[in-house]
């Protein structure tokens, strides 16, 4: 990644500045900034001993081999896909992996300054950047460029599984070009007030993440990081995704009047945990809860919701030094279904991949398209190792009588059959061995991929339910990225294209018997509510802190309105048109709910 901090021109802002990025998960957060760059990474500054010295050195020799590994093997793929002549460029790379000075300078400042030697390393190079960037050389000026690279390499490969995470050590926002689901996830999240990101989409897993854990995150901001530095005061506004520098007082007090707003709304929609999601004219709909990590597990009952129905099992592997066992695997299922009750639980089969790279299975293997590529039940048909324990775990669990497991990414017939026939090996492997399994586990597929959608009276025979994925069928059906910021416009859950698909899937699972659910974002967005239960769907799955919204905007609705809604949108020329009409629609409905 080019060094474009370096080059772009440093002008820090000295009042009230609003930047506009991407609404990623609700709530207001104000705090001074913490600020990160993907170019220089926040390094912990671990303290050493005299005798830890040789140590680290050597650690540094390993993480460079492996730096210059990598280079090598990116040149082969280039010079192979493009020409020898373009795969040169990386020689500039190898001369920095290479240079004595670097090396020569890590060793004495090792000595001199007894930290650890990600950081010692880190400020070595960057002032070696910083040194080129100065000069009016445009060649030198480059080499810079190069440095932050493969200094940005040297630190990952210098970084265990188990020591991603942000070094936060006061309550702040950070504010940054990037961050990492894995560094999201092992960042002290009681000192995190919010975050904001240049790059993502509100689709990214750190956004999905962000709002199952209630902090506040604005994503897609266009070249904010320059204009920010360490302590700066900023208000987060992950409603409207806004971040405010130097927020005024005026800005102040109408946020604070906005939030005791909110408050007022949300005690009111508390009274609601208890009922039913039924239209005026009573019309059954399942609201359940997406979770994704243990601490998620409270949340369920306290939201009202009916059970839980996706549980994203990928993010016990996220962030490890060692794979979670069968019995790892089959205690936390059980509490994850004890927690569902009296509802059911539906598990997701690892769905590693895409932007949710286990680097613990996938090592450093870079795809060109994650998203098309190893991922979810492609990647578990290739590891049975993993994937048949993870189905014996399931099926343990599933003694707790609530428990349906469910395949992701599924987008040919053969791959749910294959499914479906290692599920009953491992079933048949854990009676012979006296374990206790039930009768029948409910099976089902999610449909997110096109191919799964045009086949979904195929698939339906095949299984129980189907639950819709709409963050990935959005992004399959108009071939727009979810995570990138530049084609977001693009990423339209109203396209008639989409709203054909989830009809369609709707009225082949009901045709088959089965029914058929959503757990993509849309099924959280009050927006879409009317519409999704017009287009006949059955169950509605959501991070908890959607769960009564989506339930009072249930109750305030008909079923018969819902279906004439759909089936005009049905004959929409255009997701704006679709959604301006919908917006009108839920004001008009259930103004409340509208903030
Ligand atoms: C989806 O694609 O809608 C989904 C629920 O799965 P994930 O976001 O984990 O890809
Ligand atoms: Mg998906």
């Amino acid at each position: 990644m080019p060094a474009k901090s370096a080059q772009r021109n440093v002008k820090k802002v000295a009042t009230e500045t609003r930047f506009q990025g991407i609404a990623g998960s609700p709530g207001v957060a104000t705090g001074p900034v913490l600020l990160l760059r993907q170019n220089r990474p926040n390094i912990r500054r671990r303290p050493i001993t005299p005798d830890q010295i040789a140590g680290e050195l050597d650690r540094l020799e390993v993480a460079l081999l492996r730096t210059r590994q990598q280079i090598v093997e990116a040149q082969e793929r280039l010079a192979s896909s493009v020409g020898k002549a373009e795969a040169a460029i990386f020689e500039a790379h190898l001369l920095v992996v290479e240079d004595p000075t670097i090396l020569q300078g890590v060793k004495a400042q090792l000595a001199e300054r007894l930290v650890s030697v990600e950081s010692v390393y880190q400020d070595i190079t960057s002032s070696l950047a910083d040194q080129m960037l100065a000069l009016e050389d445009d060649y030198l000026r480059e080499r810079a460029e190069d440095i932050h690279d493969v200094s940005r390499r040297v630190l990952q490969n210098l970084r265990a599984p188990g020591e991603a995470g942000v070094d936060i050590t006061q309550p702040s926002v950070i504010v940054a070009d990037a961050l990492s689901l894995t560094d999201l996830m092992a960042t002290d999240r009681s000192r995190l007030l919010g975050f904001a990101t240049e790059q993502g989409n509100r689709m990214s897993h750190a956004a999905i993440i962000a709002r199952s854990l209630n902090i506040p995150a604005v994503v897609g901001l266009r070249d904010v990081v320059d204009e920010v530095e360490n302590g700066m005061e900023v208000l987060l506004d992950g409603i409207s995704g806004l971040l405010i520098l130097l927020p005024g007082e005026q800005t102040k007090f109408e946020y604070g009047k906005m939030e005791e707003r909110r408050h007022r709304v949300e005690e009111q929609l508390d009274t609601l945990r208890e009922t039913l999601a039924s239209t005026k004219d009573g019309h059954r709909v399942i609201v359940s809860a997406n979770v994704e990590l243990p601490e998620d597990f409270p949340h369920v009952s306290e939201s009202g919701a009916e059970g839980i129905g996706l549980y994203r099992t990928e993010f016990l592997f996220i962030n490890r030094n060692d794979f979670p066992t069968e019995e790892d695997q089959t205690e936390i299922y059980r509490k994850a279904a004890q927690t569902a009750k009296p509802h059911s639980i539906i598990i997701r089969t690892l769905d590693i991949g895409g932007d949710k790279a286990a680097q613990l299975i996938t090592g450093d293997e870079v795809e060109s398209n994650p998203f098309l590529g190893w991922r979810g039940i492609r990647l578990c048909l290739d590891r049975l190792d993993l994937f048949k324990v993870q189905l014996r775990a399931i099926a343990r669990a599933s003694t707790e009588g609530n428990v349906r497991i469910m395949f992701p990414m599924v987008s040919d017939l053969a791959e749910v059959r294959r499914a479906k026939a290692l599920l009953a090996e491992a079933v048949a492997e854990l009676r012979a061995e006296g374990v206790p399994v039930p009768e029948k586990i409910e099976t089902g597929v999610m449909i997110e991929v096109p191919s799964a959608a045009m086949t979904a009276d195929l698939l339906a025979k095949e299984v129980d339910f189907f639950s819709i994925g709409t963050n990935d069928l959005v992004q399959y059906t108009m071939a727009v990225d979810r995570l990138n910021e530049r084609v977001s416009s693009l990423y339209q859950p109203c396209h008639p294209a989409v709203l054909r698909f989830l009809s369609r899937i709707a009225e082949e699972a009901h045709k088959s018997s089965i029914w058929a659910g959503i757990c993509g974002e849309m099924a959280g967005d009050i927006l879409l509510t009317p519409l999704l239960i017009g287009l006949g769907i059955d169950e509605l799955s959501m991070g908890s802190g959607s769960v009564p919204r989506v339930k009072k905007a249930i109750q305030s609705v008909n079923y018969e309105e819902c279906v004439a809604l759909a089936r005009q949108h049905l004959a929409s020329s255009s997701h704006e048109e679709t959604l301006r009409s919908l917006t009108e629609f839920a004001r008009k409905t259930y103004p409340d709910l509208i903030i």
